[in-house]
């Protein structure tokens, strides 16, 4: 089974080096040996029409809105909870992926990244027009504390990134992988590029790889005048 990986590409050679090199592993940075599970789907009509299953599902395989995710390993954590492996710089683990976005934790730490002024999402300077009226992002909040490591860490942010502050950002679907019946077994239909919306059609017989948000009162803001009003906000 594949499934398209997400290009993080954070940048080992920037890690801060005040700071201890395995703190600054983001959570959901995919690490060595972690690898797609094995392939047994398939798919069954229902009243709802074609449905894609695994032929051992457990209840973990699906997000709360029933979408079907793809299966990545975990490797164990260390003494001090800290997950193992070399860091895969360049790749998001799905499910830690899936999880951050789901539960709006920092991508890096796993704190709430809820802020007194809302939510942090970083883009990249050039993903998103400067009055794009809808966005659509893969990437994980960030807390305070980490908003400028994850901008130095990832090149894609070019240490320059866009930096949105939302008072809400709504599920809006999934990345991932289209199937269809093929004989007795399943075939990949499509990888779109466009996330599919919960509630879609399709969405039953998609396996899903990336959670998507849209942000919802939103404004552009610069970062280091967001943290210093983040600064000036907190309780004293
Ligand atoms: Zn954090």
């Amino acid at each position: 089974m594949t499934f398209p990986s997400v290009r993080l590409a954070y940048n080992p050679r920037a890690i801060d080096p005040r700071e201890p090199r395995l703190s600054l592993v983001p959570y959901i940075t995919q690490r060595a040996r972690e690898d797609a599970a094995s392939d047994n789907l398939f798919i069954a009509r229902h009243s709802s029409g074609p449905r894609l299953y695994y032929r051992d599902e457990d209840p973990r395989d699906r997000d709360p809105r029933g979408a079907l995710w793809a299966r990545c390993s975990w490797n164990p954590v260390d003494a001090q909870g800290r997950i193992t492996g070399e860091p895969q710089w360049k790749l998001m683990h799905p499910h830690r992926q899936m999880v951050c976005m789901q539960t709006m934790v920092c991508q890096v730490c796993t704190r709430p990244a809820r802020t007194p002024l809302g939510f942090i999402f970083l883009a990249g300077p050039r993903d998103h027009g400067p009055t794009q009226a809808r966005i659509l992002t893969n990437q994980p909040p960030v807390c305070p504390k980490h908003a400028r490591a994850a901008a130095k860490l990832c090149p894609h942010l070019e240490d320059n990134p866009m930096v949105f502050l939302a008072k809400s950002a709504p599920l809006f679907g999934v990345h991932g992988t289209l199937y269809g019946l093929e004989g007795q077994g399943v075939k990949v239909v499509a990888q779109p590029d466009a996330p599919l919306p919960y509630g879609h059609a399709n969405i039953g017989t998609f396996l899903a790889s990336q959670l998507v948000r849209r942000l919802q009162s939103f404004r552009t803001v610069g970062l280091d005048e967001l943290l210093e009003d983040l600064a000036k906000s907190a309780p004293a």
